[in-house]
């Protein structure tokens, strides 16, 4: 559905500039990142590469505003009214954040004005108000004693975020750690800069005390190194690769053995057994499943596993759903297709299909890219069939719109396919026997099970996170704030005093 009044000329949105630090932008000498925009390839602006004395700084105030200012202390109920103010800034500002983040990130102005921008703001909201909702356990001891638990906040949380839904996962760091009374320091992605300073600025003009908000720019392995080693981070809270999230970990271990929630990558299945109420549905959840924002989704479920005698009529259905979607420019409303990331992106996809089909792989649907999209890199929607748990596309996560088939006979056979060696991020299960669904529910390793369906809703109570090195810990759900405290358990023996 097309919503014209969403239009816009993307040479006309503003860029923020600079790091964002103490409530106000800092500019610095430090060397320069071109910031590129994916759609087209356009350069976009610049944004500074942090030293490690810019992290040190973003730190000092980050906790100099958490020792000083009202953040900590007050009561949750009181954070939450600023927390509440962010997300209506976040509203308030629909259109020129969702034309922010088109221009600067993958996402079409119809998908980030829908869906970005009102996400980011739900879950700010949801942990505004889960903030005086926890408690914590009371010992059952005798009657002149007590013991209870009770939570604070860390302190200073580095959050380190990836380039694929800058906004939403800018508040699935900061929502729960800022509800908690955190002070974080945040880098977005260096690929993705401009819409996260933009939320601070929206912070500050809603309440937040200067400097418990701080974003500072920089690569992954000078910036973002700086700050998960910083003594005074006590904990790193990080979405990206499994093989950065491995990275930051050992970084936390060695530098104050401090906790980390990591929510990394996936090789998601669509198991899809003989039995559908509505076939049409299933090819639905199939096709999107593997083609939202380019298949540039941690969660994209990119393996498909199909039951033998449904394969085709399934299949056939999938590639009517793939054939009209086409590229576009990501200001116009009618797109809804996402280009990659990068070139870089492109040939890391290029060379692990290439490895396939060296193996045997053979593509059945699409392959390489749509033509006469400037320098964007919109890769066709692909399907490749032929394939084993060997094949590299099986194997590794591609960051792209390529899905895998394979197919079974048996309940057995199918569940077991659709377990993975490396990674446990979610699952789709396509039947209608409850009990089989249920069957598979329990049997497949993955932090999230849908089944009849693809994809979050906007339930903010259901957490996400996997298992395996899909990740540690969960992003949303009172988890995610409970893993923004640290417990303290307290025992008092009255007759002593
Ligand atoms: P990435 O791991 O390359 O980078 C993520 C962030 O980490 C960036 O800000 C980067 O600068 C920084 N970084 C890189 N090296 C670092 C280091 N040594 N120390 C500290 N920071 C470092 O990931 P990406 O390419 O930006 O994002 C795509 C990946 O993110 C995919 O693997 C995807 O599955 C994953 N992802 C996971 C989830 C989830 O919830 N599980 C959500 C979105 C994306």
């Amino acid at each position: 559905m097309s919503t014209p009044s969403l239009d816009f000329d993307p040479s006309t949105v503003p860029l923020p500039q600079g790091h964002f630090i103490g409530g106000a932008y800092h500019s610095t000498n430090e060397p320069q990142i071109a910031v590129y925009r994916p759609s087209d390839g356009q350069l976009l602006g610049y944004v500074p590469d942090a030293s490690a004395s810019t992290v040190d700084y973003a730190v000092s105030n980050a906790l100099h505003a958490w020792k000083t200012s009202s953040w900590a202390t007050q009561s949750p109920r009181e954070r939450a009214r600023v927390l509440t103010r962010w997300a209506e800034l976040i509203e308030r500002n629909k259109v020129s954040l969702a034309q922010l983040e088109t221009v600067s990130s993958t996402r079409p102005v119809a998908e980030a004005y829908s869906f970005d921008v009102p996400f980011t703001a739900d879950a700010i909201r949801f942990f505004a108000e889960l903030a005086d909702k926890l408690g914590g356990d009371v010992a059952a001891t005798r009657r002149d004693s007590l013991g209870f638990v009770t939570a604070e906040p860390y302190g200073v949380i580095g959050a380190i975020a990836p380039w694929n839904f800058p906004l939403s996962t800018c508040s699935w760091k900061c929502g729960p750690a800022l509800a908690a009374g955190n002070a974080v320091v945040l880098k977005p992605s260096e690929m993705t800069p401009f819409s996260t300073l933009r939320l601070a600025e929206l912070a500050i003009e809603a309440g937040m005390p200067p400097g418990i908000f701080n974003v500072v720019n920089g690569h992954g392995a000078t910036t973002g190194a700086a700050i998960t080693r910083h003594p005074d981070v006590s904990k790193v809270s990080f979405t990206g690769s499994t093989r950065t999230g491995a990275a930051i970990m050992s970084d936390a271990a060695l530098h104050g053995t401090k906790p980390v929630t990591l929510e990394l990558g996936g090789k998601s299945p669509q198991l899809v057994f003989e039995r559908l109420t509505n076939l049409e549905h299933t090819a639905r959840c199939i096709a999107r499943g593997f083609t939202t924002n380019g298949g540039q989704v941690c969660v994209a479920g990119t393996r498909l596993i199909v039951h033998k005698r449904i394969a085709e009529p399934l299949l056939d259905a999938v590639q009517r759903l793939l054939t009209p979607i086409a590229p576009g420019p990501l200001w116009h409303s009618t797109t809804r297709y996402s280009p990659l990331i990068s070139r870089g992106q492109a040939k890391r996809i290029d060379s692990l299909i290439e490895e396939s089909r060296a193996s045997g792989a053979e593509v059945i649907f699409g392959g390489g890219y749509f033509e006469d999209t400037g320098d964007g890199c919109f890769h066709r929607p692909t399907l490749l069939a032929n394939v084993t748990e060997a094949t590299p596309a099986v194997r590794e996560e591609l960051f792209g719109p390529v899905l895998t088939v394979q197919t079974f006979e048996d309940e057995e056979e199918g569940i077991a396919l659709a377990g993975h060696p490396t990674y446990g991020l979610c699952a789709g299960v396509h039947t209608s026997d409850i009990g089989q669904a249920l069957r598979a529910m329990r049997r497949i390793a993955a932090g999230t099970i849908w089944i009849n369906r693809y994809g979050r809703s906007g339930d903010m109570i259901i957490p996400t996170g996997g298992f395996k090195q899909s990740g540690i810990g969960k992003d949303l759900g009172r988890q995610a704030l409970e893993a923004s405290m640290r417990h303290k358990s307290v025992l008092i023996d009255f007759d002593a005093m």
